[in-house]
């Protein structure tokens, strides 16, 4: 069966950081799973997987505005370490969760101050070229429920 919408495929993968240090391997692991067509992955990526099935290998550069976005440099921002959820005594380099009036956002550990933090509300990845080296492990027929859900459940998906 072909990847299209509304199948369900779990992969592995290889992240590379073009041109820098960063990499992620899902191999250890359960195999990502995710509901195709409703982007539950980075655009660049999940057009890549269209067509596929079981048992493909394909590589894939994704840039910055098919991945984690462009850097915003307004993204820094100095928050009261009372507005840090559940963590006490930031570290450089932490990701925390800022409270903020509306909504709650992740960020990573800059500068630490006595009472305050710098932190940058970009994603890590953001600005980065990427490169996904994907193995497609299964490709089937998603369930009414995930359909409605907009994702996949089960080992490496949604479990709730
Ligand atoms: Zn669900």
């Amino acid at each position: 069966m072909r990847i299209e919408n509304n199948t369900v495929v779990s992969f592995h993968y290889k992240l590379q950081e073009v041109g820098g240090e960063y990499t992620e391997d899902s191999s250890g692991g359960e195999p990502m799973l995710y509901l195709h067509g409703y982007r539950g992955l980075l655009p660049g990526l999940e057009d890549e997987m269209k067509g596929k099935s079981a048992g493909d290998k394909f590589s894939v550069e994704v840039t910055p505005e098919n991945g984690y976005g462009l850097r915003d440099e307004d993204g820094f921002k100095r928050v009261p370490i009372k507005h840090l959820i559940g963590r006490k005594k930031p570290l450089l380099g932490d990701i925390v969760t800022v409270n903020t009036k509306d909504r709650k956002i992740q960020a990573t550990v800059v500068k630490v101050g006595r009472h305050n933090v710098d932190v940058d509300t970009n994603h890590p990845l953001a600005g980065k070229h990427l490169k996904f080296d994907v193995e497609v492990i299964d490709v089937r027929e998603a369930t009414m429920d995930e359909v409605s859900h907009r994702h996949a459940h089960g080992p490496g998906g949604h479990q709730h």
